[in-house]
């Protein structure tokens, strides 16, 4: 299988060969379609299995597609990390996944000033890749506004459960839209994980690598 059978609009395509991608991975071939068609997502996978552009690649595709934001570009997809490392790693994926199209996206993380994500924030972005430490500090502060998330991402749910941050996702999750589309990256299910699959997921597709 190519990334051309995956039906990946040429903007995305021409940054994939790029970075020397020649093939999608198995993660890649079954997210990938799922995605795109709208389905919400149960991803039991690992860092390395080429993860972040199985969930990256088709919402950059979903919401280039439904584009056109001009000046007022509200957040639409919020991908949620447990750890700083993870978060920038995922911001310079996407930015590079993305680089043929108009979106923009912005990584918000502690241990860093919080001025210059504000000062990001308020030029637009598209997508937020963030850990929920920050993103709770600036929710707190009404600097952000996550009312037109249409795309969710949770990565490495399991770890944000163990870090003790289950209850800043929880409370992230409710400041936006009940109607959106998530994906659900967890590499094991505690019971607290499977409790919160059953409360965000709806009729998700499940991918195991
Ligand atoms: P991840 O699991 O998302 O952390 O990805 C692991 C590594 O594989 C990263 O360095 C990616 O850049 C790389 N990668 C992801 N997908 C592909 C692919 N289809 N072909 C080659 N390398 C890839």
């Amino acid at each position: 299988m190519t990334f051309n059978d995956l039906k990946l609009i040429p903007s995305i395509l021409k940054a994939l060969s790029m970075e020397n991608y020649t093939a999608p991975t198995p993660i890649q071939e079954q997210s990938i379609p799922a995605v795109l068609a709208g389905r919400d997502l149960l991803g039991c996978a690992q860092t390395g299995t080429g993860k972040t552009a199985a969930f990256a690649l088709p919402i950059i595709q979903l919401l280039s597609e439904k584009g056109k934001q001009g000046s007022n570009r509200p957040i639409r997809s919020l991908i949620l990390t447990p750890t700083r490392e993870l978060a920038l790693q995922i911001d310079e994926n996407v930015k590079a996944y993305s680089r043929f199209t108009e979106l923009r996206c912005v990584a918000i993380v502690g241990g860093v000033s919080q001025r210059e994500q504000e000062r990001a924030l308020a030029r637009g972005a598209d997508i937020v890749i963030a850990t929920p430490g920050r993103l709770m500090d600036l929710l707190n502060q009404n600097l952000i506004q996550l009312r037109n998330i249409q795309v969710l991402v949770l990565d490495e749910a399991d770890r944000m459960l163990d870090m003790g941050f289950i209850n800043d996702v929880k409370k992230i999750i409710a400041k936006m839209p009940t109607q959106r589309q998530t994906l659900f990256f967890s590499a094991t299910m505690p019971q607290e994980i499977a409790t919160l699959v059953k409360t965000l997921l709806v009729n998700p597709v499940k991918v195991e690598i």
